[in-house]
């Protein structure tokens, strides 16, 4: 079987890395030469809409899948009209567009922040009288790990913002005080099973996702297994689907949601009994989804900008390294380590020293 993957950055790798023992091949289409996950499978190099390149990848690929959000929502349409494409284009368009995407959550009664959609500064003015400050604005499209966002403390803060944008359309959202964030991963495959992996609690800083924690029994994961198989079943949706979330007081609002494997259920290589990325691959090849049960406390750590010492880290007990094969740059994810322990409170003393090796590389 060969699995078709648009992007061949580090989800794609680490796709590559699950599905290898599964006796899977792989054609990875990136821009990129040097892309990270180009030694794992066949290369195709070009652009995502080089049409010699898609006919190659729709006739060689017995399924295709995609690592980013961004792909030029004409290629996966003319992908599916030649070979299987999961998920499906119809989730990719509505997680391209921030506004399609609130617009959807609220059909399908799941809360978001309070939001108005701006195409002017006239409007941005008109729609920070009714949401009052603090609040974010967001450009709709081509944003991730906080780009194409300006916090608004005060009208002061809406004209610098709103020069940053450049004039392309945006929302602006109320900022959610919330006590945590937290995701869930479910996976859909094509006979329709579903499985979903217990919550991962994220500390970001700069919009950039720092450490995951697995959060087993957690309060809030009815509610969002309650939220995220709307979205599996409004999508008719088949792979791994992450959904992100605040919580504010006892009550989820829903952030955004990635139609593909995601860097908060990474805990999940040697933290679940399936990883979020071999689940993934069982759901595109409709083969029974594997177990998400937790295996012990996990927790994940990025490395952003710089490399940790390999002795260094692996010296931490029960620590397991991740390289991406990405030269270090400026606020680029090029690692992250796995952490299993066998109580919470050896979980976080853990996490800490893995933090601490983090921070000493991060230049973000
Ligand atoms: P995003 O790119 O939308 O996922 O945003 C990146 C990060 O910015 C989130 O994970 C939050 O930490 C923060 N953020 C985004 N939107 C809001 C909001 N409406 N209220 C509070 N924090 C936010």
């Amino acid at each position: 079987m060969i699995v078709g993957v648009l992007g061949a950055g580090q989800l794609a790798r680490m796709i590559a890395l699950a599905g290898i023992p599964l006796g899977l091949d792989f054609i990875f289409l990136d821009p990129s030469a040097d892309a990270c996950a180009n030694k794992l499978g066949e290369p195709l190099i070009g652009d995502y809409n080089d049409p010699a390149l898609l006919a190659q990848l729709a006739e060689r690929a017995d399924v295709v899948t995609y690592e980013f959000e961004n792909v030029p929502a004409e290629v996966a349409e003319f992908l599916a009209s030649h070979t299987q494409v999961h998920p499906s284009p119809k989730a990719l368009a509505v997680a391209q567009d921030r506004l399609v995407e609130k617009s959807f959550f609220f059909g399908l009664g799941i809360p978001t922040p309070d939001y108005a959609a701006v195409d002017s500064f006239e409007s941005l003015e008109q729609a920070m009288i009714t949401l009052g400050y603090p609040a974010i604005l967001k450009s709709c499209t081509q944003g991730y790990d906080g780009k194409g966002q300006s916090l608004l403390k005060s009208p002061d803060d809406l004209k610098p913002a709103w020069e940053l944008l450049q004039g392309v359309p945006a929302v602006v959202e109320a900022f959610v005080p919330f006590n945590r964030e937290v995701s869930i991963i479910a996976v859909r495959s094509v006979s329709g099973e579903v499985v979903f992996y217990p919550l991962s609690e994220n500390l970001h800083r700069g919009g950039i996702l720092r450490v995951s924690e697995c959060r087993t029994n957690d309060p809030m994961q009815q509610q969002a297994e309650s939220y995220i198989s709307r979205l599996l079943e409004a999508l008719d949706y088949v792979g791994v689907l992450a959904l992100e979330l605040f919580e504010v007081d006892g009550q989820l609002v829903a952030n955004e949601f990635a139609p593909r494997v995601h860097n908060s259920g990474h805990w999940t290589i040697e933290g679940a009994e399936t990883s979020q990325f071999e689940n993934h691959l069982r759901a595109i090849l409709d083969l029974p989804l594997g177990s998400t049960a937790p295996v012990g406390n996990a927790a994940m750590v990025n490395f952003i900008g710089g490399l940790p010492k390999t002795e260094e880290l692996l010296a931490i007990p029960h620590a397991h390294l991740h390289l991406y094969d990405k030269s270090p740059r400026k606020g680029r994810k090029v690692a992250h380590a796995t952490i299993r322990a066998e109580s919470q409170e050896q979980l976080s003393e853990l996490v800490k020293k893995l933090t601490v090796l983090a921070d000493q590389v991060d230049d973000s």
